[in-house]
């Protein structure tokens, strides 16, 4: 979850890709190899030719945790009866071939029409689903949102908006204007996991940078945020098997 104060590019570094995160406050150039990829974050003013020259240096500690680092699991096995995390809770999708009816969420599970189209049926139902599943994450984060920014008393900006985006590694983000967006899988997550991205976010808008400030700001809504941060770290990957 980047902030204001830090700028985020993609470096092509022979054949690695290296997300740089530069940022003001920082001394010191460091890297971090995890599920997001090569992270190097330097401060603001570092060449970049030093930048390149040290990731170069470090090739065999960084191929080393590469090989560590689990791949996001897919899940082409898309078909009736297959069943996904909807709001932290395992939930049965039943394709309903023929039916013109809306996506709807019973307690049967969540029930997907699929018409005749010159795409496969899993591929058709598939891409409503997840188009119904985002339509889901903006509701409920456009409540979460204002929930939360109100109890923080997190100042409205008319330049203030809720994105919901396909990010590949990241579950929510807040620009300089306190736009705010967030990675739809986020749905599929316990609620109290989103409610815990959603207050991160906000709270970014009170303060950039991760500071022991920022982190009180935090737990002053989520006391034990750490319990959902290692959700995120454990089991995130598993919301990218849709
Ligand atoms: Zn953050």
């Amino acid at each position: 979850m980047a902030n204001a104060m830090s700028k985020s590019e993609q470096v092509q570094i022979d054949d690695l890709e290296v997300t740089l995160i530069r940022s003001a406050r920082r001394k010191r150039l460091s890297l971090e190899v995890g599920v997001k990829g090569v992270q190097a974050r330097a401060p603001s003013r570092m060449r970049l030719g030093a930048i390149v020259a040290f990731v170069q240096s470090k090739r065999a500690w960084i191929d080393q945790h590469l090989a560590n680092v689990p791949d996001i699991p897919s899940n082409p096995e898309f078909s009736d009866g297959v069943s996904i995390h909807y709001r932290g809770t395992p939930t049965l999708v039943i394709l309903k071939p023929g039916s013109k009816a809306p996506v709807k969420s019973t307690s049967n599970g969540i029930e997907v029409p699929v018409s005749e189209s010159h795409l496969p049926l899993e591929v058709s139902a598939k891409t409503k689903l997840i188009k119904w599943l985002k339509q889901q994450t903006r509701a409920e984060l456009e409540v979460q949102v204002a929930r939360f920014a109100e109890r923080m008393r997190i100042p409205r900006s008319p330049h203030q908006s809720i994105r919901v985006r396909d990010y590949k590694r990241r579950w929510g983000s807040c620009d300089a204007h306190g736009s705010l967006s967030f990675n739809w899988r986020l749905i599929l997550a316990p609620p109290e996991v989103l409610n815990y991205v959603v207050v991160h976010e906000l709270a970014h808008c009170l303060e950039f940078n991760h500071s022991r400030r920022f982190w009180a700001i935090v737990e002053q809504e989520v006391p034990n945020r750490k319990e959902y941060q290692q959700w995120l770290n454990q089991y995130g990957i598993t919301l990218y098997q849709l």
